[in-house]
């Protein structure tokens, strides 16, 4: 491994580099005191910049132009960011190029490191960019990884055309029977908060309701209803029918990310079959019994058969999340439960790399699990078998600290798209929020989206009830 003090001169793309240097791990490491790696950025000009690392005996000097392409016409707020974004993204690829000459490693996706590969490449294609070409050889991903977010893309193309009246309604329920290893998400465990489910209820419903008023009184119309967690059927059947019922309304798609099958029994199938709920998840992570037991799933394997038999009894869509590299898992593992997975014939299949996240047990206890090769392998078995087997790449989101650098990509059957996945992924929607950690956005514009967050503890929730219902009524109020 090689380490190195990361220093550079701009400050404000200082994240964004490390998340370069991470992506190498385990080739590099940056730890302070070690030999200087100095990444410097200097402005020749309106539109002309230099990037010179050095580190040792080793120097590059890239130059780079900002392509007016990538600029809206008017020198504005919108110009700016996306002026800067330009910076950015090529002072990356020029510390990806030096990292990889200093490692002699490629990574998949090269000097993208962002949340949304597939926004990109829309992107280049509206501007009549050749986005093929400007992934592989400017951004640096490679063939493969470049032909997955094509055929994303591609079959994204049909919910691209939303209407300006059109939004989503999400609905968050952040809590959980109990914490899995990997999970960073700020849930709270049902033992704990039990006291406070039927008040969060009853401030949830009323927030649903304000939402459900605005649309109305907005002219607006919801394309899509999810309600996500947590497990958001965690819950009691009482206080979780209530939430189920008050989201229920007219529009293309219902979802109830059910996950975890020690939360689903046949009262709760039947209370979201009768609110009209369209499309459901029962997530096994995995199929081997001792991992579930790692990592904190309360469930056995045959909890999960049981589960999806009964929500077969209905005519729900149904997704199941696995996960790529678990701890203690190996290829044969993964590829075990992608068989199980496949076998049932859901929907959707989800299929998630292992990210270590902060927060996560996993990584406050040191976890690593950097066997890219291993991790390249399993995404590589579930594309080939899952598309083989019918389904097609929809939708993919990457993160921070993904084992191999790579990524989240859901599959779907033929017409079986999950719309909101798309609208939150691609940013093509607004999104009406309800409930703890929820994150409203609007879209004024193709490049203009702005956000407003509810506070994210189901505590600080109950005591903003006032501030979150203005600050909701006030944002959606907004002219342009
Ligand atoms: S079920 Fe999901 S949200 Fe809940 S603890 Fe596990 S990973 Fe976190």
């Amino acid at each position: 491994m090689i380490k190195f003090d990361f220093i550079c001169t701009n400050d404000e793309f200082k994240n964004d580099y490390m998340d370069i240097v991470r992506a190498f791990y385990p080739y590099v490491s940056a730890e302070e005191g070690a030999d200087k790696l100095c990444l410097s950025l200097e402005r020749k000009n309106e539109f002309e910049y230099v990037c010179e690392i050095d580190f040792k005996d080793k120097k590059a000097k890239e130059s780079f132009c900002i392509d007016k392409r990538f600029l809206p016409s008017c020198d504005d707020e919108q110009y700016q960011i996306k002026y800067r974004a330009q910076i950015k993204r090529n002072s990356k690829v020029a510390l990806y190029d030096f990292l990889s000459n200093l490692t002699g490693v490629k990574l998949p996706y090269g000097s993208l490191t962002g949340i949304r590969p597939t926004k990109l490449y829309h992107e280049l294609i509206e501007k009549g960019i050749n986005a093929d070409e400007y992934f592989m050889n400017t951004l640096k991903v490679s063939e493969e990884k470049t032909s997955l977010v094509k055929d994303i893309c591609s079959n994204q193309r049909e919910f691209y055309g939303v209407g300006q009246d059109e939004i989503d309604l999400f609905v968050n329920i952040p809590i959980c029977v109990s914490r899995c290893v990997y999970c960073s998400f700020i849930s709270a465990q049902l033992d704990k908060v039990k006291k406070l489910v039927t008040p969060y209820t009853d401030l949830l419903v009323k927030e649903i309701e304000l939402s459900k008023k605005l649309v109305k009184s907005l002219g607006l119309k919801i394309r899509s209803v999810y309600i996500g967690g947590g497990t958001p059927t965690s819950p009691d059947e009482k206080n979780f029918e209530r939430v189920v019922r008050a989201a229920a309304v007219d529009c293309r798609e219902y979802t109830v990310e059910a996950g975890r099958p020690d939360t689903i029994n046949s009262e709760k199938l039947r209370i979201m079959a009768d609110a009209g709920v369209t499309r459901i998840s029962v997530n096994p992570q995995t199929f081997n019994q001792k991992t579930l037991d790692i990592i904190g799933r309360k469930h056995t394997v045959k909890d999960i058969y049981k589960v999806y038999d009964e929500a077969r009894k209905y005519s729900f869509d149904i997704n199941t999340d696995l996960i790529a590299m678990l701890p203690e898992e190996k290829f044969d593992d993964f590829k075990y439960s992608l068989d199980c997975a496949l076998k049932l014939s859901p929907e959707n299949i989800t299929v998630h790399t292992l990210a270590l996240k902060k927060g996560s047990t996993l990584k406050v206890e040191g976890y690593d699990n950097t066997s890219e090769d291993t991790a390249n392998r399993m995404v590589d078995y579930a594309r080939d078998t899952l598309c083989g087997g019918g389904y097609s790449p929809y939708y993919m989101y990457k993160q921070k600290y993904m084992s191999g650098n790579l990524e989240n990509v859901g599959y779907c059957k033929s017409k079986k798209a999950c719309i909101y996945n798309i609208d939150i992924m691609e940013e093509i929607c607004g999104i009406m929020a309800n409930g703890a950690g929820g994150i409203s956005k609007r879209l004024f514009s193709k490049d203009r989206l702005e956000r407003l967050a509810n506070p994210k503890g189901i505590e600080i929730y109950l005591q903003r009830e006032e501030k979150i219902l203005k600050d909701k009524e006030e944002f959606f109020s907004l002219k342009c």
